[in-house]
């Protein structure tokens, strides 16, 4: 029998576990149901068991041979602080709560595999499976379990993780080396003027001349400073000042935030915010401030775990199932911190053009991340975790063993 066969007569039980955890989402570090729920299955499945990591992770170890070599696949767990429009019976029971993005749906996959992997047992090394909290909204769940040691209290050679897709074609593999999800930052500038009667101005120092002077010079990082052939959104989307008509105020405070697909490029924007918030406001006669607050780095893909994940997909499914070249995506996600330190890759599966939503989206289209009509559609459920398995027994094959 087949891999994806024999974990396809298991497709019933994991549809049940998917909808569970789907109707009881929870957020950020707040995943104890969910974290009891996968380390209850993975000790029933015989694992070592480590609780507690960045609050709410989980880390299942699986041993098999003598080989030292490791590989870590990652899943997250958390949901989404939105409303779930669904009706269908495994819909939210959390309400303002929802698994928007499908972290229902990989942790279900992951344990797919831990079920097959704990099994059959056809690899030679030691598999770490993590299940993160904490993805979402910036709270960066992969550096909090960082922080409790993840990497060095379960070394991993490479490191994986993988992430749904609507619009891309179910169960379909998509790829991408190097830099692959933006760097997600935020910023504040804070101009310090005098205050003054608005029909005195010369008696005053006007904060927010000098505020909209800042928003246009900032622009010019992107078309001025940096090199064309590199990406970048800088995006002014608050100025706070004033309150009244005829007063000149302080102090004017801009905010907004940054993306870039490289540190270099960020390091650029950062510092050159830096001279253009001082040096434009002392111009002025004012003060002016920048607090750059980095949330997630860019995403970078290492080439050849890259190039591998993508060998065993073709292996596993064959190239028509597979895209070596996804474009890259604008969104952020904290599996980059995993791949500052350890060499990986994160790649996609397609959730399907919506037909598994009937009730979806009326014809428009498959329903997007963080809709509050989107589900994760459970017929990727035997996929992935078909092709976590695989993914393992080549990536720690008995017969490449020394
Ligand atoms: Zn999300
Ligand atoms: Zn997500």
């Amino acid at each position: 029998m087949s891999l994806l066969a024999d974990i396809e007569r298991n497709h019933e039980e994991l549809i049940a576990i998917r909808r569970d955890i789907h109707a009881y989402p929870e957020l950020a570090f707040e995943e104890q149901r969910t974290s009891a729920l996968v380390a209850k299955r993975l000790a029933e499945l015989g694992l070592e068991v480590h609780t507690g990591l960045g609050k709410t992770g989980v880390v299942g170890v699986l041993r098999s041979g003598a080989s030292k070599r490791s590989i870590g696949l990652r899943a997250d767990m958390d949901a989404l602080p939105m409303p779930e429009n669904n009706r269908f019976a495994h819909c939210s029971k959390n309400p303002g709560k929802m698994h928007g993005c499908g972290h229902d749906g990989h942790t279900t996959m992951l344990l797919g595999a831990v079920k097959y992997l704990a099994e059959h047992k056809n690899f030679d090394g030691v598999v770490n499976f993590i299940f993160q909290p904490a993805e979402e909204g910036g709270n960066a769940g992969a550096r909090a379990m960082m922080a409790d040691g993840l990497f060095e209290r379960f070394p991993c050679d490479a490191v994986y993780g993988m992430h749904n897709m609507p619009g891309m074609a179910a169960g379909v593999l998509g790829f991408r080396s190097g830099p692959a999800m933006a760097s997600s930052s935020r910023f504040d500038i804070v101009v310090k003027g005098v205050g003054g009667h608005a029909a005195q101005p010369h008696k005053s120092v006007d904060p927010i001349l000098i505020a909209t002077e800042i928003v246009q010079a900032l622009q010019s990082l992107i078309t001025r400073n940096k090199d064309p052939i590199d990406t970048a959104v800088l995006s002014v989307t608050q100025i706070h000042a004033g309150d009244a008509y005829n007063v000149i105020p302080a102090q004017a405070v801009i905010r907004g935030t940054v993306r870039t697909y490289s540190i270099e490029v960020l390091d650029l924007i950062e510092n050159n915010m830096r001279r253009i918030a001082t040096k434009l406001s002392e111009a002025y006669g004012a003060t002016g401030e920048l607090d750059f607050v980095r949330c997630y780095p860019p995403l970078i893909n290492w080439p050849k775990e890259t190039g591998f994940a993508a060998d065993v997909a073709e292996n596993a499914f064959g190239a028509a199932q597979v895209d070596r070249a996804i474009p890259p995506f604008t969104a952020s996600e904290d599996f980059s911190f995993f791949l500052e330190k350890v060499p990986g890759t994160y790649f996609f599966i397609g959730n399907g053009d919506g037909d598994h939503r009937l009730d979806a989206f009326h014809g428009m289209g498959p329903c997007q991340l963080h809709n509050s009509n989107y589900d994760f559609n459970d017929a990727l459920l035997p996929i992935g975790a078909t092709y976590w398995c695989k993914l393992v027994e080549a990536a720690l094959s008995k017969a490449a063993q020394p």
